[in-house]
């Protein structure tokens, strides 16, 4: 706190000129700003203040006129420009990427997470399987989404799926990747197509087939 001391004043002084002067220095000080600043706030805190600035601010009047000059282009146009500059600013994007790591770390968010990717790869995986003739195993037609996935007909597919995973989905949906080498199957079927390759004379004595469940 900064200790301060104002001069008693006889009548008719506060409309002298010097006195005047000095009052506005007074208040113009640094250290009596911030203090100003300090006291705004703690009254500000205060818990029937800020129910009552609550409470004014829920009047329809003040949302109609605070509505409308939001509205104005000119304060539109300045909101806009704030906002460019306030989240350009180093410590404000430093901030909010923290505030983002901790927000997606809380359980729920994570699971929420989770799950949203889950649904995205999966309905990336049902356009890509329609791009490759629909989503049905071409050898034993089965129709288990689950287990369906993309074959690279001449084979050595593993060393593609190793380098992009689950993007493979997205390269082929985004025309990134040519379709004309690849098909559907289902694991097993895939399995055996990779038997087919290796050990010919196994696999020709082998035949899959799909029961699908009706209950
Ligand atoms: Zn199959």
């Amino acid at each position: 706190m900064v200790a301060v001391c104002i001069p008693s004043l006889a009548e008719g002084d506060l409309d002298r000129t010097d006195v005047k002067d000095q009052r506005k220095a007074y208040w113009q000080r640094l250290e009596i700003k911030e203090c100003q600043q300090k006291r705004r706030k703690v009254y500000s805190q205060r818990p029937e203040i800020k129910e009552q600035r609550i409470a004014y601010q829920q009047r329809p009047e003040y949302k109609a006129k605070l509505r409308e000059y939001r509205q104005r282009p000119e304060v539109k146009k300045h909101q806009r420009e704030w906002g460019k500059s306030y989240y350009q600013r180093p410590e404000i994007r430093e901030h909010i990427k923290q505030r983002m790591k901790e927000h997606n770390q809380l359980p729920e968010i994570k699971a929420h997470i989770k799950e949203r990717r889950l649904k995205y790869h999966r309905e990336m995986k049902l356009k890509v399987f329609e791009m490759l003739g629909g989503a049905k195993c071409v050898n034993c037609g089965c129709e288990d989404f689950d287990i369906l996935e993309i074959n690279h007909i001449d084979g050595y597919g593993k060393k593609e799926v190793r380098r992009l995973g689950r993007s493979l989905y997205e390269e082929i949906y985004l025309g990134r990747r040519k379709t004309d080498d690849l098909n559907v199957l289902c694991r097993v079927c895939n399995a055996l197509d990779y038997l087919m390759r290796k050990k010919p004379e196994s696999a020709k004595r082998l035949k899959i087939i799909w029961h699908p469940h009706t209950n």
